[in-house]
């Protein structure tokens, strides 16, 4: 309305009076008006001015009352615009005929002009309350075109009462298709839910099923929607109505599952993660008290796969344990083919899954015996021995297994999942390619590590640690040649603890790097200073740690050591084990070679127990082997242990290395050892590691003693 108090009415009239009459009344009481003298004019002005109302006169010259009429209604503002026509006295059939073309009311002639205020102001609040309505349907239309919702109202027995075309664009159907009935609608549906949804529709005693139904719809273009279905029921004259809403909610699943995806599944495999794990270990555990069964947990680490990462890229790395994901999946599928004599009860489904890093997981619901756990993990090792070819490399691969089954080795998940990890770090420990079951003792043990992790971490920057030197001496001269550092921690309750007990918790925890390098300068200070205080170029031996040796910048380290420490390279040396070295030889070719340039010696500790192979060491770039002490001990000519430090003596001398032997303890062993030519030696016969004031007297008096001798 262009002004808010007096609307516009467009008279059309051919007769002037009819005009002026109007238009005089009309204006007294608040209404502007517009006149025409026919219908061309009238359509003219309808939408030049847009007027609010039009009182259209039927009988005109050239076009009549009732063609303007619909001509009218035809035109953008004459859609909704009231029209009130003015018709003869009891002319029934124009009437009827004005209502058909689309008119809103009819006034008889001659007009009643106080009346006709009412009746015009009557129409203009109905068009008002008819405009609002159309715009809140339009507003409901977006609205539901936004949430991709479509509604119907539907008689049980008769078929949809309201179907429009949001509904039907909603479930994607085609124009040329009519949904009317039940199985209209059906058609279009995933046979799965017809029942639901036939559930939903049906009043039985005065109820229908309302709960939300959630089905797929094939539409016109092919395209499978997922819909959501809401109903209530109404009562209605007597009878029922079932008002109820479609919502499309594909792109909400599609968002769901993928979200489902990236929460529960590893990227690199496919497989359920560890957080799946864990739920659907709960849902087995439920189901297993159900049934009576047991529920086994496989932990699974592939031994040795960083070396895979490091040597070859991450990328073959997550190619190989994609592929090994995949083979164990098969194993357990072939797992529930196993003969049943004994075997698993009820074949519910097993789950493999990545645990993270290279540790995969394995449930196996249905275990009656634990023999069966058993012969599952052989065959699990059994199948991952079998070469991978991947990137054009082979790859040859071992595991280790820990298990725990439930009920025996814990109750809940969580507890379950610990245990089997337990049971897997037990067999690593036991040397891995092993399984090994979940037992108590383990547990007690691992509490007990843990305590001691969290004392050493106590320990370390206190004055609970401490070194001790043990000397070193030559064969041929009795000259001391140099000494090894050995590390003593002694806590103010527990008293002195063996480094072999806390050694092993500092690897596993990463400890042993902090710990390394303090062990590491606390020795190369106290050799300089020895230096300094005239001890002479001693060599001190330093052991060290697996972990620090897969440390990239440990060379690094040690020249920063040097530096800070003013201790000459060549009075440093470096102890590792076989097995350290056997890990990767290509690996380790490479670190010795740039401890080796930083001018320290290296050594091989505890040599004849790690298996080493003699074409490995003659490859490596190394100066000394240390005989181990299980060798020494038992040295008695002709055993053969005897034998055996005989052949490593001439070994490691055609190998140009030199040879210590450790753990002397007796003359015999040391006549031996001076009899086929050893370097040097290491033991209580001539001391014990010392404190290093201790061993500066032990020096001392040593060099007295012998001046004494000589003197
Ligand atoms: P290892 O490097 O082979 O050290 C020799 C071990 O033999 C030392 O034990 C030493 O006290 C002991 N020993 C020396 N002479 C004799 C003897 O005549 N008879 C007998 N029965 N034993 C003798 P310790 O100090 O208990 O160290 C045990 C192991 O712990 C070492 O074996 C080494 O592997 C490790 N360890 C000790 N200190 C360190 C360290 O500072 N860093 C690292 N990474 N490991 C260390
Ligand atoms: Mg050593
Ligand atoms: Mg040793």
């Amino acid at each position: 309305m262009s002004e808010i108090d007096s609307p516009l009415v467009l008279v059309i009239d051919d007769d002037p009076m009819v005009r002026l009459l109007a238009s005089e009344s009309l204006t007294t009481t608040g209404f502007r008006v517009i006149e025409a003298e026919n219908a061309d004019v009238g359509l003219r002005l309808l939408e030049s001015e847009r007027p609010d109302l039009v009182l259209l006169d039927v009988v005109m010259p050239g076009i009549d009352g009732f063609t303007a009429c619909s001509r009218l209604r035809v035109t953008p503002h004459g859609q909704h615009v009231p029209v009130l026509m003015m018709t003869g006295l009891d002319d029934v059939t124009s009437i009827q005929h004005a209502y058909q073309v689309g008119a809103t009311d009819f006034v008889t002639k001659p007009l009643n002009f106080t009346l006709l205020e009412f009746r015009l102001r009557y129409m203009l609040r109905a068009k008002a309350m008819g405009d609002e309505l159309r715009q809140s349907e339009a507003l409901l239309a977006s609205a539901q075109r936004l949430a991709h919702l479509g509604h119907f109202a539907y008689l049980p027995d008769k078929g949809f009462s309201t179907w429009n075309t949001q509904t039907h664009s909603v479930l994607g159907l085609g124009t040329d298709c009519w949904v009317s009935t039940l199985p209209d609608l059906l058609r279009h549906v995933d046979a799965n839910t017809h029942q639901d949804i036939i559930d939903s529709l049906t009043v039985t005693d005065g109820c229908i099923n309302e709960e939300p139904v959630e089905f797929a719809v094939t539409g016109a273009d092919g395209e499978t929607r997922t819909i959501l279905q809401h109903v209530v029921l109404e009562r209605q004259d007597g009878g029922f109505r079932i008002i109820g809403t479609f919502q499309d909610i594909t792109e909400r699943r599609h968002a769901e599952q993928k979200i489902h995806r990236l929460a529960f599944y590893d990227r690199v495999t496919g497989l359920p993660n560890r957080i799946m794990i864990e739920k659907k270990l709960g849902e087995l555990v439920h189901d297993a008290d159900q049934t009576g069964d047991g529920v086994a947990v496989l932990s699974i680490d592939l031994d040795h796969f960083q070396r895979v990462n490091d040597n070859f890229g991450h990328e073959t790395g997550n190619e190989l344990l994609g592929a090994l994901g995949r083979r164990l999946a098969g194993c357990v599928r072939v797992s529930d083919d196993r003969p049943r004599q004994h075997l698993r009860s009820v074949q519910a489904h097993d789950l493999v899954a990545r645990s993270g890093g290279d540790e995969f997981c394995i449930l196996l619901p249905g275990i009656v015996a634990a023999a069966d756990v058993e012969l599952v993990a052989q065959r699990i090792r059994e199948a991952l021995q079998q070469p991978f070819t991947v990137a054009d490399q082979e790859f040859f691969i071992t595991s280790s297994i820990g298990m725990a089954v439930y009920p025996s080795d814990g109750d809940t998940p969580e507890i379950l999942l610990r245990h089997a990890e337990l049971a897997l770090a037990y067999a690593k420990r036991k040397g891995r390619d092993c399984a090994e079951f979940y037992n108590p003792q383990l547990n007690a043990r691992a509490q007990a590590r843990l305590t001691m992790e969290t004392n050493l971490r106590q320990a370390l920057g206190s004055d609970q640690l401490s070194l001790h030197y043990q000397p070193k001496l030559r064969v041929d001269t009795g000259e001391l040649v140099g000494m090894e550092a050995l590390v003593r921690w002694e806590h103010p309750t527990l008293g002195r603890i063996a480094p072999a007990e806390f050694i092993p918790i500092a690897e596993e925890s990463g400890l042993i790097l902090p710990l390394g390098e303090w062990i590491l300068g606390e020795a190369c200070r106290q050799v300089a200073e020895w230096r300094q205080r005239g001890l002479g170029n001693l060599c001190c031996a330093v052991n060290l740690s697996a972990a620090q040796f897969r440390e990239r910048n440990l060379p690094l380290m040690i020249a920063r050591v040097l530096q800070e420490t003013h201790l000459d390279a060549s009075q440093l040396q470096l102890e590792l084990t076989e097995s350290l070295l056997m890990e990767d030889v290509t690996a380790a070719q490479s670190m010795l070679r740039s401890l080796r340039d930083l001018g320290i010696s290296l050594a091989v500790d505890d040599f004849g127990t790690g298996y080493s192979s003699l074409n490995y060491l003659k490859r490596l770039p190394l100066d000394v082997l240390k005989i181990d002490q299980s060798f020494i001990r038992e040295l008695r000519e002709d055993s053969d242990d005897a034998a055996i430090v005989e052949a490593v003596i001439a070994m490691a001398h055609s190998l140009r290395l030199g040879v210590v032997a450790e753990g002397v303890e007796l003359d015999h062993q040391f006549e031996f050892l001076r009899a086929h030519r050893c370097d040097e030696v290491q033991g209580y016969l001539f001391s014990k590691p010392l404190p290093a004031q201790e061993f500066l007297e032990w020096v001392r008096a040593r060099n007295l003693r012998r001046l004494t001798v000589i003197g």
